[in-house]
């Protein structure tokens, strides 16, 4: 094969839509419901966040999955920083991501996203990676110095992580829990039947046994998520609440799917708000400390506030 040959191979792409696995039926892209729409407004902190993620050569899954809330969240002067490069070693169906072989890992990064941290001020930082399947561990012990970057430079801020499985990469759940995040999170994402055609290469069971394990191993919040309007049915969304609680989950997030090209899945449905809170009352009951549901929920979205909400009913006599 000729280098050139080799550079297209590993080049990064954004289709995602997996055309070899039994997948449901192509709709046309239709028009977004009201609920949904949102208004596009930059302000000065909008524009400050941009630089300083330019600045210091860092990511943001608000920028690489295309989070429709990005325009609040960085108004706000929140995001989500996303590290270990911004190309992911997995396919799946409903994200944006750039997939392909990753480069190398920045040493810089946990220094610089820890300087970003201080500049906006954040007292919650959220942090997230793309799946590197290709490292031994994972990612892990990189997840672990950029908390301890965090922590050595923003003293109180709060670290919450949302980390890919690992692969089930020996040790890495001890390495990333070693750091002491204030939130471990991983996102379950959808209903089992729906795993091979939304998330080909991860296992429910895996997913439910991180969290589980995180908990055990003494974790102080953790947290999931997951998404509607795949075509999971009532029954499944119940299956997977009840499976997260019995995993110790303390958090839930769960927001609607939406297809960030022609390439990705097809949303099934637009599930109305009101749908959102019928699932969230049933949830509560089964004993989550926080259950945020909605349409343009995702598992960031006032993360802090999900912590908040936490402390302060643990603080109620
Ligand atoms: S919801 Fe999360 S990913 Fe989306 S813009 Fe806000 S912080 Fe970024």
């Amino acid at each position: 094969m000729s280098e050139a040959e080799n550079i297209a191979k590993r080049a990064p792409t954004r289709r995602r839509f997996p055309v070899d696995l039994p997948v449901v039926a192509e709709k046309a892209r239709s028009p977004k419901p009201p609920w949904l729409k949102i208004r596009l407004r930059t302000n000065d902190h909008y524009k400050s966040v941009r630089r300083t993620m330019e600045t210091l050569n860092l990511h943001t899954v608000c920028e690489e999955a295309h989070c429709p809330n990005i325009y609040e969240c960085w108004g706000e002067k929140t995001a989500t920083f996303m590290i270990l490069g911004d190309v992911c070693t997995r396919r799946c169906g409903f994200c944006a991501v750039l997939t392909g072989t990753p480069g190398r890992v920045d040493s810089e990064e946990p220094a610089h996203l820890a300087e970003a941290v201080e500049k906006m001020g954040l007292a919650h930082a959220v942090i997230t990676s793309v799946d590197r399947d290709d490292l031994a561990d994972g990612g892990a012990s990189h997840f672990a110095a950029v908390i301890r970057a965090v922590r050595a430079r923003v003293s109180g801020c709060a670290v919450e992580i949302l980390t890919p499985d690992f692969k089930g990469a020996a040790g890495a759940l001890e390495i990333v829990l070693a750091a002491s995040p204030d939130v471990f999170a991983h996102n379950i994402e959808t209903v089992p039947r729906l795993y091979r055609t939304v998330r080909p290469g991860s296992v429910y069971r895996h997913s439910l046994s991180l969290l589980e394990q995180a908990k055990e191993m003494g974790a102080p919040l953790t947290k999931s998520g997951f998404m509607l309007g795949l075509g999971e049915s009532r029954d499944e969304i119940r299956g997977v609440l009840s499976d997260l609680r019995a995993a110790r989950v303390d958090i839930v997030t769960i927001g609607q799917y939406l297809q960030p090209s022609a390439g990705h899945l097809p949303v099934q449905r637009y599930v109305p708000p009101e749908e959102f809170e019928e699932i969230r009352s049933e949830a509560m009951p089964l004993g989550f400390h926080h259950v945020e549901a909605g349409p343009l929920v995702r598992s960031s979205y006032h993360a802090s506030r999900h912590v908040q909400q936490q402390s302060d009913s643990t603080a109620r006599p």
